[in-house]
């Protein structure tokens, strides 16, 4: 194991919620160090942008539109096997099937406003993050 970099997001219907402290509890529980933070509003060209390898998919088109709806937390996590680590305390996609004790089993909506992002491998991760940091807004 080594230490890595992973990128998270707090989604729209979360941060609708005031969930924001709560799942940052969850992460930092976890080991996972929040280095980089920032709560903006995705346009939804950004958000297009971002879920681009999507595109194909039938909910791509409302997943951009939720993705935009309101304001998006993203944040850079720092940890031993972060990037496995993240989506283990996570939780699956559709909260009906996240194991207990995940963000997504707490605090998700449904299979879209599933409340949490995370990259979902080292290339992607170093993708994403690269999408909405710059290196001196990481601090490790
Ligand atoms: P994950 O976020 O767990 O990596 P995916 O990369 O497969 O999941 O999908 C990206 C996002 O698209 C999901 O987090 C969710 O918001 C949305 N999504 C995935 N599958 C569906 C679906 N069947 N219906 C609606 N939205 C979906
Ligand atoms: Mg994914």
């Amino acid at each position: 194991m080594a230490v890595e970099r992973t990128l998270s997001i707090i989604k729209p219907d979360a941060t609708r919620r005031d969930l924001t402290g709560k799942i940052n509890a969850c992460l930092e529980d976890a080991g996972l160090r929040i280095v980089a933070q920032k709560r903006i509003l995705l346009t939804r060209a950004r958000a297009e942008g971002f879920y681009a390898v999507h595109k194909e998919r039938p909910f791509f088109n409302d997943l951009c539109d939720f993705m935009s709806s309101g304001p998006v937390v993203v944040q850079v996590l720092e940890g031993e096997d972060a990037i496995a680590r993240n989506r283990q305390v996570m939780g699956a996609t559709n909260p009906d099937e996240a194991a207990g004790g995940t963000i997504r089993k707490q605090f998700a909506e449904n299979i879209e406003a599933n409340t949490v992002h995370g990259s979902d491998s080292p290339e992607n991760a170093a993708t994403e993050i690269a999408y909405f940091f710059d290196d001196s807004e990481i601090v490790g």
